[in-house]
Formats: C-alpha cells, sequence, structure tokens
C-alpha cells in the first residue's frame, strides 16, 4: 500500500478511536498503558484519584484499584490481576463494577496481538444511569436492594389486601416476625460485606416457605424478615415457624458468639382473626410483642401470640 493512503488510515483509525465516547487502553499483562483513547485521557476530569502519585499513564491496575470503593469489588478485580500477571491464556472478561462517585462501570478485557506482542484491550462503558433505572424499577416493585425479597412497603400492602380477604371469608391471618440473633456483633466479628452475605443466605433460605398465593416473604428491615401466611391459625403459624427455625440452624452460618456456634433467629408469631374494622397494625404489634418475648426468653426460640382485632 502506498505510504500516504497508510498515514492516512492511520490518521482516520486515531480519529475513530478519539471519537468513540468510552474509555479503550491498551495494556501489557503487568498493567502497563501502552495507547490511550482521548476518553481515556478524560478520566481524570470524572474521578479523584485517592492517591496523587498515580497518574493516568502509569499503571492501568493501580489507576483502576483506587476508583473502585467497594471491598468486594477490590477483591474481585485483584483476582483479575493475579490472573492477567500469572497465565498467558487468551483473556475474555466481563464485568461490572461500581466506581468512585456511585457510577458503574462495564469493562471488557480482551486480547490482541499488536506487532507480535501480546497485549490486552481494555474497554470501559459507563453504565451508571442503566443501573440507576434498575434500581428505579425494583423500588416501584417494592423489591428490597440487597435480599431481592419485597420490602416493607410491599408488605404492608400485602398485608391490607390480605386482612380485607381474611375478614370477607372469615379466615385468620398469621404473621411471623423473624429477627436474626445478636446481628451486630455477628457484624463486628465478620465485617459488614459478610453481614450482607449472610443475610442473603438467610432471605433465599426463607423465601422457600410461604408457597400459597395468600402467603408472602419480605424483609421487614435490616435484619428482620415477614412471612404473611393467609388463611393459617396459629397452629399452622407454628408449624412453619418451628421449620424456618431449622432450615436456619441447618445453614450452618458459623458464628462463635452464637448458639451452637451458628447464627440462629427469634421468632414471633401473630394470628389475628379481623374484623371490618381492624387495620393490619394490630397484628403487626402482636407479632412483635410475641418476639419481644421471645428475644427476652432466651432468644433461638418461637413465642406466638392470638387475638381477635378490633
Ligand atoms: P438481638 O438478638 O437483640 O436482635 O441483637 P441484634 O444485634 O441482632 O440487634 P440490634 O438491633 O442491636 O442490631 C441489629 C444489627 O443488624 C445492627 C445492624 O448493623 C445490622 N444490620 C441491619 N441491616 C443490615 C444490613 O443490611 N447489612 C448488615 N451487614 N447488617 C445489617
Ligand atoms: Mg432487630
Ligand atoms: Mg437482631
Amino acid at each position: 500500500m502506498h505510504a500516504n493512503a497508510l498515514a492516512r488510515d492511520a490518521g482516520i483509525y486515531r480519529q475513530l478511536a478519539d471519537a468513540i465516547p468510552f474509555e479503550l487502553a491498551l495494556i501489557d499483562r503487568t498493567g502497563k498503558i501502552r495507547w490511550a483513547n482521548a476518553a481515556w485521557n478524560r478520566l481524570t476530569d470524572h474521578y479523584t484519584f485517592s492517591n496523587a502519585s498515580v497518574s493516568l499513564l502509569s499503571n492501568y491496575f493501580d489507576m483502576f484499584y483506587s476508583l473502585i470503593d467497594t471491598k468486594s469489588g477490590q477483591r474481585q478485580f485483584a483476582n483479575i490481576i493475579d490472573f492477567l500477571r500469572l497465565t498467558h491464556e487468551r483473556v475474555l472478561i466481563d464485568y461490572n463494577i461500581r466506581i468512585q462517585n456511585g457510577r458503574w462501570l462495564h469493562v471488557h478485557l480482551e486480547s490482541m496481538q499488536v506487532d507480535d506482542e501480546d497485549l490486552i484491550l481494555a474497554s470501559h462503558v459507563n453504565i451508571t444511569s442503566q443501573k440507576e433505572r434498575e434500581e428505579l424499577i425494583r423500588q416501584m416493585a417494592d423489591i428490597d436492594g440487597l435480599t431481592n425479597l419485597t420490602n416493607r412497603r410491599g408488605l404492608d400492602a400485602f398485608l391490607q389486601n390480605e386482612f380485607k380477604r381474611a375478614q370477607r371469608i372469615e379466615q385468620p391471618v398469621t404473621l411471623l416476625l423473624i429477627d436474626v440473633d445478636h446481628f451486630k456483633t455477628y457484624n463486628d466479628l465478620n465485617g459488614h460485606l459478610a453481614g450482607d452475605d449472610a443475610l442473603r443466605a438467610i432471605a433465599q433460605t426463607l423465601n422457600t416457605f410461604g408457597r400459597r398465593p395468600t402467603d408472602l416473604v419480605a424483609r421487614y428491615g435490616g435484619e428482620e424478615f415477614a412471612i404473611v401466611l393467609g388463611n393459617t391459625d396459629q397452629k399452622g403459624g407454628l408449624v412453619i415457624a418451628r421449620s424456618v427455625q431449622r432450615a436456619i440452624a441447618t445453614l450452618h452460618l458459623p458464628f462463635p458468639a452464637g448458639k451452637n456456634g451458628r447464627v440462629s433467629v427469634s421468632i414471633g408469631v401473630g394470628t389475628a382473626y379481623p374484623k371490618p374494622s381492624s387495620v393490619p397494625d394490630g397484628l403487626i404489634s402482636l407479632a412483635d410483642g410475641a418476639l419481644y418475648a421471645a428475644k427476652t426468653e432466651g432468644r433461638d426460640r418461637i413465642v406466638a401470640a392470638k387475638a381477635t382485632l378490633d
């Protein structure tokens, strides 16, 4: 090809690379940045670098690590760095990660041969608005972001409906309030992120209960969960409560400060026979009182209460 044409093509490619709105860089397996597009060089406009000595063109690994603002994200990235350093396999990695200022990036890493050299193309696409939209949809659907269970608002709405139905057909409604024992200590011992993992595992287990359309499993708040059981009396509620207690024990979440060295729960079981004028608050208070009794009686236990509500 004619030298002018080559030069012209190179110019076009450079312009194309710089016109692309997402960040592109070519790095080697030690993280050294060999080439970057204009968007990459604008990174400094958006982020503050916690380590002042880190400059944009120093090292991709150091630079990117300092942008990640969660421990789990940093761990994930450290694993990727190890993989890139230790192997010479072809690379094809995609992941989403949260960085400073609540921003989210989609990161794509892919092997690329450049002049017989084994390099890696790193590209970042900003997906913050997509993530924000997802969160909004969740909130509108009354879904709790950590556990994917129904949140408090969804529980209130469901309970209200269930109450109306129960008085029409003159059936009881049972509510289980489930509170993780000594969870503050669990966080103190294992860290908040491990606490989050434990809550997710507990939520997943609870979600296997309450299978009927008149049932609902929800995150009541913090380390408290709720299970609504429609058309269920105290006896039925106690059966479920015992299964829940066993299922949490068999999760075997290690906890030296807990009963038998593992995480346990206390459960308040409230059963109400609603009248046309009753509101769900009465049932919540009933279950809450029972839960309080279970706590003061020593935790890792079930207490039940029932009432005909005014
Ligand atoms: P008790 O047996 O009396 O229930 O003791 P507790 O420590 O569980 O109760 P307390 O209300 O004192 O503490 C609740 C703890 O739950 C404190 C809080 O940090 C933790 N927690 C609440 N929500 C979350 C969460 O989303 N993630 C994590 N990791 N911890 C949470
Ligand atoms: Mg609590
Ligand atoms: Mg607790």
